[in-house]
């Protein structure tokens, strides 16, 4: 590994202070889990690190939601009374990250900004896209786990699970950096890959820091999370989906459906929202609203595996959060 100098802040506005205007030279450190195994492998190699897990880690309650603090383990997320009651779409998101060691370890900011699993953005030889590159090396290649929605020119899944249910329910980030703080929606800080900006996965500058998530007030919506992985344990889910319904009697009067694994982003599906919208939720509804939410979908030579699977995230979700059995 490339030696690194290593910053400890004791607060926000020191941490700040310590990043870089360049991106990849000064790199916040939460659990490091992502972020270590990435300098390992040469992927990345940083002059410097900044603690950030003397950030806020507590949950405060912010005009009827609550606010997250960046700094929370994924354990205490998964745990958290009022995360539960209120969201329960993010605590099932959290308790089903990795093993109870990694969500022991890691952090909501390392989280929602761990970099891609691409085997070929993992692995130094492949000088791709998101390297640098002029080329993204799954199209032709092994693309078992690569995006089924979206044009490229990356083909990289989004890899946090809390990102899912964040853009569902709405959430916004707040990013602090030298120039103050903004609010971004987490629908907004996911990026689409472009010529452009095809090396990120998202809006935060680097001389930035995400130091909380926001979560509105959910109102009275019921929620299903359902993820569908090869492993129960230790591994990514292949594809997952976050469902919320507001009901009004049994007929849906709003639905937010988003999928995780099948896109560079957190992927919402208002084909499938608009086919549940004004229904009674029955089994068929529901396999007709995954049909919906898989419209469009693009594999390649080999994930066209991954278009049933992630129907099944979907209209298990829907059911879920109906209240239905899982048939
Ligand atoms: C076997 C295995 C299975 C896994 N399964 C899953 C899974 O199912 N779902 C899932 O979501 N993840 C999964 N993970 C990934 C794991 O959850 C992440 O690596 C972990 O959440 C990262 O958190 P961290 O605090 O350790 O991040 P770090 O490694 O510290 O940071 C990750 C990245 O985020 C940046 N960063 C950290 N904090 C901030 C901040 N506050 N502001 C801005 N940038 C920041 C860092 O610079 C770095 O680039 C798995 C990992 C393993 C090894």
């Amino acid at each position: 590994m490339k030696p690194f100098a290593y910053i400890n802040p004791a607060n926000e506005k020191d941490a700040v202070a310590s990043l870089s205007k360049e991106y990849e030279k000064v790199l916040p450190i939460g659990g490091g889990q992502d972020l270590l195994a990435r300098m390992k492998d040469y992927v990345t190699q940083p002059d410097r690190l900044v603690n950030v897990k003397n950030l806020d880690a507590t949950v405060t309650r912010a005009g009827g939601g609550l606010k997250i603090g960046s700094a929370m383990k994924m354990v205490d997320v998964a745990e958290h009374a009022e995360i539960m009651r209120l969201y329960p779409a993010v605590a099932a998101a959290a308790i089903e990250v990795g093993t109870p060691q990694i969500r022991n370890q890691g952090t909501v900011g390392g989280n929602v900004n761990q970099r891609p699993r691409c085997w070929y953005f993992r692995n130094e030889e492949f000088v791709c896209y998101k390297k640098g590159g002029n080329r993204c090396f799954s199209p032709e290649g092994e693309n078992q786990f690569h995006a089924i929605f979206g044009d490229g020119p990356s083909y990289i899944v989004h890899p946090s699970s809390l990102a899912v249910p964040f853009v569902a329910y709405d959430a916004t980030f707040r990013l602090v950096g030298p120039r103050g703080e903004r609010m971004v929606k987490a629908a907004d800080y996911f990026t689409m890959p472009t010529k452009e900006n095809v090396e990120r996965e998202n809006v935060l500058e680097p001389d930035e820091l995400l130091t909380h998530v926001i979560l509105p007030a959910p109102g009275a919506v019921k929620s299903g999370h359902y993820e569908v992985r090869y492993k129960a344990s230790h591994d990514w889910p292949i594809a997952f989906a976050t469902v919320l319904l507001s009901m009004n009697g049994s007929t849906v009067q709003g639905a937010r459906v988003v999928m995780g694994a099948v896109a560079p982003v957190p992927w919402r599906a208002k084909a499938a929202e608009q086919a549940l919208v004004g229904k009674t939720i029955t089994p068929d509804v529901a396999v007709a609203a995954a049909e919906a939410a898989l419209t469009g979908a693009d594999p390649m030579s080999r994930n066209a595996y991954k278009v049933p699977v992630a129907k099944t995230a979907v209209e298990r979700a829907i059911l879920q959060a109906a209240g239905l059995p899982i048939v």
